[in-house]
């Protein structure tokens, strides 16, 4: 059964209420000397950088009031597992684990709530409805927009952007009925837009305007071998060339590229960069750079007021990973709090699946470098499809990218950020066999140094989780509630796992177990029904008492039974279609899904009143045969979605997506099926 999404909520309060909770209803001048105190920190952006920075101030200050706002209508998420959650490969109510704020009294969180202005000098915000709002200090955490390209065509319909959930919700409605994919941008946000849309019958394109797949991370020859590995998973890439124009005429038809050819597509999504949100700091007079300035305290160039995330500049480096955005939400708390604490810039590292391979760079880039400035070790295994190379100087490690799995890759890159020592022994090793550190070293996360970072997002290291695990932690659940690790990409699960010592096992999905149980009666009610040969009538008449066969003789009652089935069954397809229509994300999916199924089983036991079990002849035995083929694909998709933590999530994935299309494709000639069926009834 398909992935579900995660609910919207709307604005838990009235803003007005919230200026009353903190200052009172009627502020008088007097009361200045206390009002500072009662004044809240106000975080304008509920992205991961405000979200971390709240966590963080609330657990170092709990007294301390604070105000977090966000324009996005829905509770706090994890933006980065957006493509995961697009692709099928996570539920979209996971992306909320974790990502929640304490509830306290002092916290506020206002959702749904954009801040179009700063009055610096009265130390006030304005919200888009005019209320305005004070701060103590305020935190600017407003992120970035995506870069749409300046070429005709861009707002067409079908044409999209990958920034947030709703666009990753728009793209999940889309998903199904696109054919033809465009994606603009061979970027990191480019190759996941195009995983993620992923589908045994679409077909996508992708167009990126330099010499390679990924050239802010890979050299030449990591690029080439992604290449070739995004191709043989059925993607077109293109490189050297770009977007012109996006052609259609109620919609897109077309992208015209600067080399003359023209691409069909009925679905163009942007990936071609960010740009920095900040208007509001421009406007209030604050010094911007390509982002928002800020000095080794976050602080901009107002005292009062930080800047964190993908919106703030330091010593001249946006950042446009969500690691560092983190590490300055917790920096900016700690100074607030009061707590010596300084950023110091951080070493971009990136390290992800594309599609079913592993790509990973962090630190200097070999081409953005003057010519000598780094030596060079390279590590090739072309056979398995494996390229590392990495960046030394003054015998120290500076860089390191590359693509295929590697056991030490975490290790690795937190050797890269430390700019650890590399000495001959290791380069040899690297040289020969791709490895750093010695097997018996690599093999278990536990012989990691205490230093090593283990979840590169939130910057967990071994010493952290062991802490963790002997202060009690014996889940993974334990670890990531104490310590934070996992809870942004999670790609660092595994390795959670292998330090408790237990192999990673994903959950199950929620309501798993009415949906097992429903789904598995649905279906085999329907194998039985097919298999078996229909309830007998009565044999012998008689006029004494009710008979059961009157089920399939009394007219009135098959009238009954056959619009309740009918019934049932337009039912379940408007259910289905919350998966459909963006609009209608609201309420938990997994509920919806249970519905569905529900009211499926339901049907089923309508088909068996109405029937009686038999198949029927001509059209009737076409629309049974029809019927049951829909129960019975549906109920092993939703047994399948109850059962599949169980399975390998590729086979898992690969046996949901045929089931759901034999599904969907089943229920396609049931409505002409059907008329007829009403048709024959009643005309004979
Ligand atoms: C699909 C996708 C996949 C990604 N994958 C990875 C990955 O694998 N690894 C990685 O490191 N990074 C990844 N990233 C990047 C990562 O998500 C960002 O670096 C991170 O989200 C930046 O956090 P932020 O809090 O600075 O900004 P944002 O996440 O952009 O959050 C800013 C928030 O502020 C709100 N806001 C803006 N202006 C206002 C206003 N005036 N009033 C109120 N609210 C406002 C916005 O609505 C938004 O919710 C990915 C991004 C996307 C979109």
């Amino acid at each position: 059964m398909p992935a579900g999404r995660f609910g919207q909520r709307r604005p838990s309060m009235l803003l007005r209420a919230s200026v009353d909770f903190f200052f009172g209803s009627r502020l008088q001048m007097d009361d200045r000397s206390t009002l500072n105190d009662r004044l809240p920190v106000i975080v304008v952006g509920a992205g991961p950088a405000g979200l971390r920075f709240s966590q963080r101030l609330h657990a170092l200050c709990p007294a301390l009031p604070l105000h977090l706002i966000g324009a996005e209508a829905r509770a706090p998420y994890d933006r980065v597992r957006l493509s995961s959650a697009l692709a099928g490969d996570c539920d979209w109510a996971s992306l909320e684990q974790g990502w929640a704020l304490p509830e306290h009294p002092g916290l506020q969180w206002s959702p749904g709530v954009k801040v179009t202005a700063i009055d610096r000098n009265a130390h006030q915000v304005v919200l888009a409805g005019g209320d305005t709002l004070r701060y103590r200090q305020l935190v600017l955490a407003t992120g970035s927009t995506p870069h749409v390209p300046n070429i005709p065509g861009t707002d067409l319909p079908g044409v999209y952007r990958f920034r947030d959930a709703r666009d990753a919700e728009q793209l999940s409605a889309r998903r199904v009925r696109s054919r033809r994919i465009v994606v603009l941008g061979g970027g990191l946000l480019g190759l996941e837009a195009a995983r993620a849309m992923r589908r045994f019958n679409t077909d996508i394109t992708l167009v990126e305007h330099s010499d390679r797949l990924m050239s802010r991370q890979l050299d030449i020859t990591a690029a080439a071998l992604l290449h070739e590995q995004v191709r043989a998973l059925g993607l077109k890439v293109i490189v050297d060339d770009g977007a012109l124009a996006l052609h259609g005429r109620h919609a897109v038809q077309s992208v015209a590229l600067r080399s003359g050819r023209s691409l069909p597509a009925d679905t163009v999504i942007i990936a071609t960069g960010i740009v920095p949100n900040t208007a509001l700091a421009l406007a209030s007079g604050l010094p911007i750079g390509r982002g928002i300035k800020v000095d080794d305290q976050l602080r901009t160039g107002d005292p009062d007021i930080f800047a964190i995330g993908e919106c703030a500049e330091h010593d001249g480096v946006v950042y446009g990973l969500v690691a560092p955005c983190l590490e300055q939400g917790a920096v900016a708390a700690s100074v607030i709090a009061g707590t010596p604490a300084r950023y110091r810039g951080s070493v971009d590292g990136t390290r992800l699946k594309v599609m079913k391979t592993t790509v990973f760079a962090a630190g200097a880039h070999p081409d953005r470098s003057a010519t000598g400035a780094f030596g060079s070790l390279i590590f090739k295994d072309p056979a398995n499809g494996h390229y590392r190379r990495l960046l030394h100087a003054r015998g120290r490690l500076a860089g390191v990218l590359g693509v295929g799995d590697w056991a030490e890759l975490p290790r690795a890159m937190d050797a890269v950020q430390q700019g650890q020592r590399i000495g001959w022994g290791q380069r040899w090793r690297f040289r020969r066999s791709g490895q750093l550190w010695p097997a018996t070293e690599s093999a278990s996360v536990a012989a990691w140094p205490a230093g090593t970072t283990v979840c590169n997002c939130t910057g967990v290291t071994r010493g952290t989780l062991s802490e963790a695990v002997a202060a009690g932690c014996t889940t993974r659940a334990a670890l990531a509630e104490r310590t934070r690790a996992s809870t942004v990409c999670g790609s660092c699960i595994p390795l959670l796992e292998s330090l408790l010592g237990a192999p990673y096992r994903p959950e199950p999905v929620r309501g798993a177990t009415p949906l097992l149980g429903m789904a598995a009666l649905a279906s085999l009610v329907a194998a039985l029904i097919t298999l078996l040969p229909g309830v007998p009538y009565v044999a012998e008449w008689s006029s004494q008492g009710w008979r059961w066969d009157a089920l399939w003789r009394d007219g009135f009652i098959k009238q009954v039974t056959g619009f309740s089935l009918a019934g049932l069954a337009v039912a379940a397809l408007v259910l289905s279609l919350r998966k459909r229509i963006a609009r209608l994300a609201f309420g938990h999916f997994a509920l919806w899904r249970n519905l569905h199924v529900a009211l499926g089983l339901a049907a089923v036991g309508a088909l068996l009143l109405h029937t009686g079990g038999r198949l029927g002849h001509g059209v009737n035995a076409l629309l049974m045969g029809i019927f049951l083929l829909l129960i019975i694909a549906g109920g092993a998709a939703a047994v399948l979605a109850a059962t599949e933590h169980r399975l390998a999530p590729a086979q898992a994935k690969r046996l949901r997506g045929g089931l759901n299309w034999l599904h969907i494709l089943a229920f396609w000639p049931l409505p002409v099926l059907l008329g007829f069926h009403v048709l024959k009834t009643y005309y004979y």
